[in-house]
């Protein structure tokens, strides 16, 4: 009796220690989560887990635009009902092919704010293209690009939903423009958009000649951690 009175006793305890650390812990992971929901809400692509934190469906629903289709766990939908062809804007004198194929632009040594852009590239009927090219080509953060070498230059594809994530840096603006991202997108035989990409509410927006609005960046937002969040969608004219 003695020895069951015991085992009783030490289940007791073990289940009370057991209480108070998952308490603690789960104060200090919710902080956490709050962080990484931020961010991994455009960053990661990665389906949410069922049991998501308020604090995950929180910041998934600031970005979300509601309304429309296809949708991904974290991703913010399509507006489906007020598409845009995405305009074709200048190459410049900057773009090199045989860019290496990766989704991070970021490489050791990389200064400037973090940008994870996220988004989609459709057709006119808002069916996703798959397979589509997007290559992304930049100035650094302070506004030079690399003619050289690749640096801030890379290719990558739209998955089977026509979802593509780049991680970069924000490209300083330079003279005689306003921040921008060139891009080429083109889908699976189709021809290929060479366009720009902008920043909302930027100064030298008005002053740039070659600043369209139809291709600012959606969604932007700033990260607890100091960087920054953004989603476009590219709408191809495959007609
Ligand atoms: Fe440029």
């Amino acid at each position: 009796m003695l020895q069951r009175g015991l085992l009783v006793g030490a289940i007791f305890i073990a289940a009370l220690v057991v209480a108070a650390c998952g308490g603690s812990g789960g104060g200090a992971s919710r902080s956490d989560a709050t962080i990484a929901g931020a961010v991994a809400t455009v960053g990661a692509g990665s389906a949410a887990p069922p049991g998501r934190t308020d604090a995950q469906a929180e910041a998934t629903s600031r970005i979300d635009a509601g309304g429309a289709s296809p949708v991904q766990a974290g991703v913010p939908a399509i507006d489906c009902a007020n598409l845009v062809v995405t305009p074709a804007q200048t190459e410049g004198p900057y773009f090199k092919s045989g860019s290496p194929e990766r989704t991070s632009l970021i490489e050791p040594g990389t200064t400037g704010t973090r940008l994870t852009l996220t988004g989609y590239v459709v057709d006119t009927n808002c069916r996703p293209v798959a397979g589509a090219l997007l290559d992304f080509w930049q100035a650094d953060g302070s506004g030079a690009y690399d003619n050289s070498g690749y640096t801030l230059r890379g290719h990558q594809y739209t998955d089977e939903n026509g979802r593509f994530e780049l991680e970069t840096v924000v490209p300083g603006p330079y003279p005689g423009r306003t921040r921008h991202i060139h891009v080429k997108v083109q889908a699976p035989g189709g021809s290929v958009l060479t366009t720009q990409l902008y920043f909302p509410d930027e100064p030298g927006n008005g002053r740039d000649g070659i600043f369209r609005p139809e291709t600012v960046l959606q969604n932007v937002q700033q990260a607890p951690n100091g960087s920054m969040i953004a989603t476009f969608t590219f709408v191809l004219d495959t007609n």
